[in-house]
């Protein structure tokens, strides 16, 4: 089937995303909401009431926009897991609700799976080795017999997790709504001097959290300038990224790497792997800003994968699933377009 329109909700942590894409892969809208804290990190509870309070204006505003009625659609799709317990459950209770109403079938959508092929739909990709970085997830993988297989991923936090906690550290408001990731690359740009930092990786995995003590604690002593050690943890962040990512496109022989996730936004990490990527012969492609942080349209487009492969979930049987591992979901879609 060919025709036919899927919603999306996105709502594993701090956004409350809604996508609507066609089955032809067009994206008629994507409008996100996010919760900011007023100090500190993402309270679970807090931002689950942000996306309750939400949800209603988000979905109307969605539909209002793609100029299509609720009675064109055919699917509904949610963000299952993994993420927060009670933003899931939020999002999955709007699914389950205008699934029920509008009397469609319903599709839980692994977050990760979602970042990796709105990756692939917006750049072209066919069969990448992807390095998925954002504010919960840091992982390498590529897919090999029906699953997206991972190579290497965090042992503790998140790179963007990394980066959103240094700049708290920092004590920077973050104006206009600017992604902390952002403020880092922007300081980082005017960094000159190297200051060594912890460079965690062990085996294909890495570890965040000795670099940002260091980083964190060479701040509070004021013996440096911000500027040089925003760029010191830049490239020494990224510089394990790309080394990790590297290690598994020599043994996969992967002809294309994709950088999807938050932190894709950042040009020093795109250059990076641009390197790498030119001494393999594979392909680079970044996802597009407007789709590498959370967002509805991944979970309506992966969705309608799974769904034109008879995957669709019971409301009753609907659960969240807060750990939900990417290499646990089968992705019987890939192997058709990978071979092509
Ligand atoms: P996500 O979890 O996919 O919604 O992405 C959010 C993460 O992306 C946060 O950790 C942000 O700080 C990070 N981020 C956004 N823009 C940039 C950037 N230009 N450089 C680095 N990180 C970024
Ligand atoms: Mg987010």
């Amino acid at each position: 089937m060919s025709n036919g329109y899927c919603l999306g909700i996105e709502s594993t942590a701090d956004d409350f995303g809604v996508g609507i894409v066609s089955f032809k892969g067009e994206i008629l809208t994507n409008i996100n909401n996010s919760y900011i804290p007023e100090k500190g990190g993402i309270h679970p509870r807090e931002a689950a009431r942000h996306h309750a309070d939400v949800a209603g204006k988000v979905i109307t505003e969605a539909l209002k926009r793609s100029k299509i009625e609720p009675k064109d659609l055919t699917l509904i799709a949610f963000s299952q897991g993994p993420g927060l317990g009670p933003c899931l459950r939020t999002g999955a209770t709007a699914a389950r609700s205008l699934a029920l109403y509008l009397n469609l079938p319903l599709v839980g959508v692994n977050h990760c799976v979602a970042h990796i092929e709105i990756g692939k739909l917006t750049t072209g990709a066919t069969d990448p080795l992807t390095l998925y970085v954002s504010g919960g997830n840091t992982i390498v993988s590529a897919y090999e017999l029906g699953k997206y297989r991972i190579f290497g991923e965090t042992l503790d936090i998140a790179v963007g997790n990394c980066l959103d906690v240094f700049v708290r550290e920092l004590g920077i408001k973050f104006e206009g709504g600017k992604a902390p990731g952002r403020i880092v690359e922007e300081l980082a740009a005017k960094g000159k001097k190297y200051i060594p930092l912890p460079y965690t990786v062990k085996g294909m995995d890495l570890s965040f959290s000795g670099l940002l003590t260091a980083a964190v604690s060479l701040l509070k002593e004021k013996k440096c300038n911000i500027e040089d050690v925003c760029f010191s943890f830049q490239e020494t962040a990224f510089s394990m990224l790309t080394e990790v990512t590297e290690r598994a496109l020599a043994h996969t022989e992967k002809k294309e790497v994709l950088l999807t996730g938050g932190v894709a936004a950042n040009s020093r990490l795109q250059a990076m792997l641009k390197i790498v990527c030119e001494e393999h012969n594979a392909r680079f492609f970044v996802v597009p800003k407007e789709y590498s942080a959370d967002n509805g349209v991944m979970i309506a487009w992966t969705g309608i994968l799974s769904y034109l492969h008879g995957i669709t979930v019971p409301v009753e049987k609907s659960f969240v699933r807060t750990k939900w591992r990417l290499d646990e979901v089968e992705v019987p879609w890939v192997e058709k377009r990978s071979l092509n």
